[in-house]
């Protein structure tokens, strides 16, 4: 054990702690769900992903297990190395025609689809602009891409107009790559699709929408924000995760046939790294087919319902996505918040920097299609004791 390494770690982690922004993993005991067992308490959950409650359905379980038997479970190499699976060129036929794209390519996460996909597009000589909320994965895919980075306050379109326009007269032959998300991971607010896609139209530069928290949740048959401004047809890629509201693991490019291809041959992530085991993308593909039947529209629905309700008990403007923040502001009073919360049976969770700027921790908020009047009701009641609206907060729309 090398001394100067652990003197080193602690030092870092004990800077951490001081800075209230020490992350602990936390052991649940049983399965993820609205209600989750932690030291031997139950909790109720309100901190997943899992918008539609898919990802303990029994059908995905079902085709997971099929999909085992069929093909067993890992994948044994990259696509490239061992031959691809039927079950991802499956997966892939049903995300395009989800999507109604003429093809998509699938990666292990939504991680790698960015890290993979950014850098394929473009490099040193090129331009990446970027919304300021970028998911992480977005930024390090643009950084490790070597092109010139320009980011533009959250969704403003005079600031991106400027970049764009900046863009092209600094670097005329360059390729200009803007980068958004359209439901925001941490304030859950939507990106002005129609207005980016008609100014990127403008500068001759392209898009690329990661719809992580949209896809299942926002437009027909959940098909994302992108689909139900109808401009879906003019972004050139579209991104999406399978592990969130699809309740499964993975994620997709979806584009051009020419897109997929490219990537096939581009995208180190893709080239230099294991498949997804086909049982995981079995499950992926079953979810699309819930998410896109009177089922999924019935949680859609449900999940609606409970957005409504829990925006107005929160006495705050009608939520547009499944994710609600409550803003609190410092680091450590945010802590103390969830932790009240945690006290009272609730999993709420802090976010603090660097997944959202200083200064503005909160409680992210996430509601599903699963949770009951009730969860909402007492979850309301419960943090107007803990964090009255009298104190302040900032509001970041
Ligand atoms: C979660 C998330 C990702 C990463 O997807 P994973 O499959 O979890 O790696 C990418 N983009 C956004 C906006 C996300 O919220």
């Amino acid at each position: 054990m090398d001394r100067a390494l652990e003197d080193f770690l602690a030092e870092k982690l004990e800077e951490i702690s001081r800075r209230s922004l020490r992350r602990h993993l936390q052991a649940l005991e049983g399965p993820q769900g609205i209600k989750v067992r932690r030291d031997g308490r139950e909790l109720l959950n309100f901190s997943s992903n899992d918008y539609l409650g898919l990802a303990n359905h029994p059908a995905l379980r079902d085709a997971a297990m099929a999909e085992w038997e069929r093909g067993g479970f890992g994948s044994g190499a990259s696509r490239l190395v061992c031959g691809t699976l039927s079950a991802h060129e499956e997966l892939e036929a049903a995300i395009a025609d989800f999507k109604r794209t003429p093809a998509s390519l699938s990666f292990s996460s939504g991680y790698a689809a960015a890290l993979g996909t950014i850098p394929a597009l473009c490099g040193a000589g090129d331009v990446v602009i970027l919304d300021k909320l970028s998911h992480a994965c977005l930024v390090d895919g643009a950084r490790l891409s070597g092109a010139t980075i320009r980011v533009f306050h959250h969704n403003d379109l005079g600031k991106l107009e400027s970049h764009l326009r900046w863009a092209r007269e600094k670097y005329p032959h360059a390729r200009v790559l803007v980068v958004a998300e359209s439901v925001y991971s941490m304030d859950g607010d939507l990106a002005p699709v129609s207005e980016m896609v008609a100014l990127k139209e403008r500068f001759g530069a392209w898009l690329l929408l990661d719809e992580a928290h949209a896809v299942g949740v926002l437009g027909e048959e959940g098909r994302g924000l992108a689909d139900r401004e109808g401009v879906s047809d003019r972004i050139e890629i579209q991104m999406g995760t399978l592990g969130k509201a699809l309740g499964a693991h993975g994620a997709y490019i979806a584009g051009s046939e020419a897109l997929r291809e490219f990537l096939i041959n581009s995208a180190r992530s893709f080239i230099f790294s294991t498949a997804q085991p086909a049982p995981v993308a079995a499950a992926a593909r079953e979810a699309l087919k819930i998410c896109r039947s009177s089922e999924g529209d019935a949680l859609r629905t449900s999940l609606r319902q409970n957005l409504a309700s829990a925006s107005k008990q929160l006495g705050l403007e009608e939520a547009s996505s499944a994710i609600i923040p409550w803003i609190i502001g410092g680091e450590s009073e945010a802590m103390d918040v969830s932790a009240k919360l945690l006290d009272a049976g609730y999993l709420v969770p802090a976010i603090r920097y660097p997944t959202v700027a200083k200064g503005s921790a909160r409680l992210r908020v996430a509601l599903t299609a699963k949770h009951s009047p009730e969860n909402i009701q007492t979850l309301a009641a419960e943090l107007a004791k803990i964090s009255p609206t009298d104190t302040p907060r900032l509001q970041t729309r």
